[in-house]
């Protein structure tokens, strides 16, 4: 993978999600304790909007601080792992979580005590502490957003006052700048969103889920092909879809006994 081994004692490590809530949790820690207190590292999936360099470029403004970024050395996005492994997602999680994040970040050896900054917000208290504790003896937690209770909205605004432009899904209406199309949503919105921004990807993704046999939408919890979706579903709903992708599949992957 492309990242530089070897760590110096003490340092912190900063992670970079390319959306907004760990922009701010980066720029509360770098005020706290300064540029040299440790790196700031980007997990680089080749799958996000292109909108997401250009995001990066002007956090570094912001930071003035460059960050760095990791990526896989075994594939080079999410569609070479789905059709490489030939897997989408399931109960223990997605195949590209595991391969283009987890094991990208496990990759960098970082030491327990190290402390490690996530970007979770006033809003995800329990999940932060089901992570914290999931990690208990091998990563030291630290959550800024939580420990100065500001709000996802309050990102958004502060990257905004900052003069700098949230990534273009969010303003396509997406509630996250992930990967794009993102295997873990379910939710018909979201993919007639992605459907309607980008047909040529949710067209793949048709095909895929054809050839793969599985289904991501779920309606009343059964399986809808995309080729098959109605382009009005999901349409009147305005509940937020969180789409949690590395932290939840770990653990799910860890609950349920998988070596990875
Ligand atoms: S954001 Fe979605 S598509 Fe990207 S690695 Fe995570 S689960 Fe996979």
């Amino acid at each position: 993978m492309g990242e530089k081994q070897g760590h110096t004692p003490g340092l912190r490590y900063r992670w970079i999600s390319g959306g907004a809530a760990s922009a701010v949790a980066v720029k509360l820690d770098l005020a706290q304790y300064g540029p040299d207190a440790g790196p700031l590292i980007y997990i680089d999936t080749g799958s996000e909007h292109p909108d997401t360099e250009r995001f990066l470029d002007d956090l570094e403004g912001w930071f003035g601080v460059a960050i760095q970024r990791v990526f896989s050395a075994r594939y080079a996005d999410t569609w070479a792992v789905w059709e490489g492994e030939r897997f989408l997602r399931g109960p223990m999680g997605a195949a590209c979580t595991k391969i283009l994040k987890r094991h990208v970040r496990e990759g960098l050896k970082i030491p327990a005590s190290a402390p490690q900054i996530w970007g979770y917000t006033a809003e995800e208290g329990k999940r932060a502490e089901t992570f914290r504790k999931h990690h208990f003896g091998e990563v030291t937690c630290v959550f800024p957003l939580i420990d100065q209770q500001v709000s996802k909205a309050d990102c958004y605004a502060l990257i905004t006052r900052a003069g700098i432009k949230l990534p273009a899904p969010y303003l396509l209406g997406f509630d996250n700048n992930n990967c794009l199309p993102c295997v873990k949503a379910e939710g018909a919105r979201y993919w007639n969103r992605i459907r309607r921004h980008f047909p040529d990807l949710f067209n793949r993704m048709a095909g895929l889920e054809r050839d793969l046999g599985y289904a991501l939408v779920r309606i009343n919890k059964v399986g809808v092909f995309l080729d098959e979706l109605d382009p009005e579903a999901g349409a009147d709903d305005d509940t937020p879809e969180p789409i949690s992708c590395g932290i939840t599949c770990f653990i799910a992957e860890q609950n349920m006994g998988e070596a990875a």
